[in-house]
């Protein structure tokens, strides 16, 4: 049994088994396998709705066991082999829906279903190879999906059930467009399931076009960051944030670190940099790096063969890594959802992590924002021995104001 994977809220549960839940035996032979005790609470809630054909509308954070929640219903209910899908699932990152396919090949090994992922960054042949002899469930980004259907290589015609995961990261990305024509494609009859973190006026509209008489389903109150989550900010000049993250690398005592950038240059440029002042090996994730690389980098970091991570916001969201030590946002994120999205990568299932934040004094608004959002103030902190320049944002430490050279790393080029 992986104590550590168990989702933070586990324990609250009341002693129900997944057998309690009316799974299949073949359901129950993988869970055991796998050393899953017991389901945690959104387990328990969605399971026997989701058993029954019921629509749902799920606002859990990513962390609480989302993923099992619906892969164990689907399953269960699954019966035969045809050859055009009956369950889509529908993710906003490759990644994503990477590791949902896993989920699903782990809780459905004593079962015949069969699934296929479709995502795109990589080649055709494989995923039409896979689909001409058949499927039962497709895990797929929107893009990708849509090529397919165009290509006649798949039909929606036979979908029993849908699933939209992160709908709200759909929307952010552009998404909605591509997601309202897979709606359009699938069978009026069926079973729907929708989960965001958030649910903003589209979702709502989304919500209300696609889903009959849902069950609404909240766990884990989306704003909240985990409680064994230390949250530390530290203002700093524009011109020496590099040089106090490379002064807080050496200080903290961490084996595995994902560093959040606002922008795909920005996470190589850092990347490259950590590596020329000797921090590497540094892996980097971004939606411009190739599919293989993404994957690389994903495989390294979550083995330990990297200790450092370098990503934009398309990890922060879902991505299951055990075992974070530190969160660093070397920009701080512009969306507070988006601050509880990244952090939620350390202290996951009650393991302590730490959050390290760069704060600029432009930035402050962005600051109190997350603040608000996660209704925590939180103390801006210096870093002892870390020779600064003055910022303003001193002055809210109380520190006197004084001014010092950038003595630190001069990078080649800035981005
Ligand atoms: P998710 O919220 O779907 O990202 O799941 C978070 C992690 O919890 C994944 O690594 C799952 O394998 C794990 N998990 C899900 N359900 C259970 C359970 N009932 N007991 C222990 N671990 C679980």
């Amino acid at each position: 049994m992986d104590k550590e994977n168990i989702p933070e809220t586990a324990d609250e549960v009341a002693p129900i088994s997944f057998k309690d839940l009316g799974l299949d035996d073949t359901i129950l032979r993988a869970l055991d396998e796998k050393g899953y005790e017991k389901p945690t609470p959104i387990q328990v809630e969605a399971i026997p709705y989701l058993l029954s054909g019921r629509d749902l509308i799920g606002g859990s954070q990513t962390g609480t066991g989302k993923t099992a929640a619906f892969a164990l219903p689907i399953l269960s209910n699954m019966d035969g082999n045809q050859h055009d899908p009956r369950v889509l699932i529908v993710e906003p990152t490759r990644e994503l829906a990477q590791q949902v396919i896993e989920q699903l090949e782990l809780y459905g090994k004593h079962r015949p279903a069969k699934s296929v992922l479709l995502h795109g960054g990589v080649g055709y042949g494989k995923q039409k190879d896979a689909l001409k002899s058949g499927v039962d469930i497709v895990v797929a980004t929107p893009g990708r999906l849509l090529d397919h259907i165009s290509q006649k290589t798949l039909t929606l015609k036979n979908v029993k059930v849908l699933i939209l995961d992160e709908a709200d990261r759909m929307l952010d990305m552009g998404f909605m467009p591509d997601v309202r024509r897979i709606l359009k494609l699938c069978p009026k009859k069926r079973q729907s399931l929708l989960f965001s973190a958030t649910i903003p006026p589209e979702i709502e509209r989304l919500s209300q076009s696609m889903l009959r008489d849902p069950v609404q389903i909240k766990i884990g109150g989306g704003r909240k960051p985990a409680e064994t989550i230390q949250h530390n900010i530290y203002p700093v000049d524009d011109r020496q944030k590099f040089d106090l993250l490379v002064a807080l690398l050496e200080k903290l005592d961490y084996h595995s670190v994902l560093i959040f950038t606002r922008t795909k240059v920005g996470a190589d440029t850092i990347s490259r940099w950590l590596d020329e002042t000797n921090h590497g090996p540094v892996g980097v994730l971004h939606s411009d790096r190739k599919q293989k690389e993404r994957d690389k980098s994903m495989a390294d970091f979550k083995s330990g063969k990297i200790e450092i991570l370098v990503a934009t916001d398309i990890v922060a969201r879902g991505i299951d890594i055990s075992g974070v030590s530190h969160v660093i946002n070397y920009d701080i994120p512009l969306h507070p959802e988006d601050y509880v999205h990244r952090i939620g990568r350390t202290g996951r299932a009650e393991r302590s992590g730490d959050a390290v934040t760069l704060l600029t004094a432009g930035e402050m608004q962005y600051f109190r924002a997350i603040e608000r959002f996660i209704e925590q103030e939180i103390p801006l902190q210096k870093l002892e021995s870390f020779d600064y320049n003055w910022s303003p944002l001193f002055a809210k430490l109380g520190q006197p104001k004084k001014k010092k050279r950038n003595r630190g790393y001069v990078p080649q080029s800035h981005y």
